[in-house]
């Protein structure tokens, strides 16, 4: 379908209060939002916010103490502590609006065969609790929500986030009609990695070469029949990221990104940013553009 078809969902009309200070790059959703509107890459008219997701998508993949807890601010402040992120009305309704989002996408994606999310792609929320930076498991809701109501049989996850998705893998992890593949740092959190179907941990310092001959190697390896691709296209790994222990390229994340678009040729895919955390931001926030310019080349 043509390019102007697909439909992209964004969160940043929620802001969330922040300490000033405060490690988790809030600004870069906005950025993105601006950048791929300024670039060209999508059109206004492509870009709606991000639904909310329904407390009843949610209790697909979490545990309904949990969803409880954080609708009410019930939970104790160590239960919310690995979150990172201080509970708020507004960190409720943009985790609402980014798992609704993803969902939203993903359904998109099985219409015009792309989609994507200017968020998301929270990899390290559990059943029963958030983690790093995640409330809700976006992908795991949706996989979920698709399967349940049998739109799809079955859904590859390709995680390229530099950071494993340790929610992910213990949401999803045992299923035999969801393969997740998640290449990250072996140096990186978390430091207790949870089994996906397909698991490669690279070293500290990872180059481009490196990095794009063992992608290839392991996506052909990668038999596994699917409907749907969800691709997390973290870009912490980049050179200059904060979190990230690797050493890639801007011009290294473009061929990444060409990798999976050719990879799933004629497969719908939906893609959440994930992670990035580059000073400045600003190179995080051209590396995600990168991957919608990519897909625009390709879809
Ligand atoms: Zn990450």
């Amino acid at each position: 379908m043509a390019w102007s078809s697909h439909q992209f969902y964004f969160t940043d009309h929620i802001t969330v209060p922040l300490h000033p200070g405060h490690r988790f790059p809030m600004e870069k959703y906005r950025l993105l939002h601006e950048a791929v509107l300024r670039e060209g890459v999508i059109g206004e008219d492509q870009l709606r916010p991000a639904p909310l997701a329904s407390v009843s998508d949610l209790l697909l993949a979490h545990d309904e103490r949990y969803v409880q807890g954080l609708l009410t601010h019930s939970l104790t402040e160590k239960e919310l502590r690995p979150i990172g992120l201080t509970w708020s009305s507004q960190l409720l309704e943009r985790s609402l609006a980014s798992t609704g989002g993803f969902v939203a996408a993903a359904q998109s994606a099985l219409q015009t065969g792309f989609s994507g999310l200017l968020a998301g792609g929270t990899h390290h929320a559990h059943k029963d609790r958030g983690e790093g930076y995640c409330v809700f498991n976006d992908f795991a809701v949706a996989a979920m929500k698709l399967i349940n109501e049998k739109q799809v049989s079955k859904i590859l996850i390709i995680d390229l986030d530099v950071h494993q998705g340790n929610g992910n893998s213990s949401i999803m992890g045992m299923r035999d009609d969801i393969f997740i593949f998640s290449m990250h740092g072996e140096k990186n959190y978390p430091f207790r990695k949870i089994p996906s179907h397909l698991d490669i941990a690279l070293s500290q310092g990872c180059d481009d070469e490196t990095y794009l001959s063992t992608l290839k190697e392991a996506l052909s390896k990668i038999n596994f029949e699917y409907d749907v691709l969800f691709y997390q296209a973290g870009v912490d790994n980049l050179k200059e990221d904060t979190l990230g222990t690797f050493n890639l390229s801007l011009e290294g994340l473009i061929q990444r990104d060409t990798m999976i678009f050719e990879f799933a040729r004629g497969k719908p895919i939906a893609v959440a940013i994930g992670g990035g955390y580059a000073k400045p931001i600003e190179l995080t926030v051209q590396a995600h553009v990168n991957t919608f310019k990519v897909a625009k080349i390709s879809r």
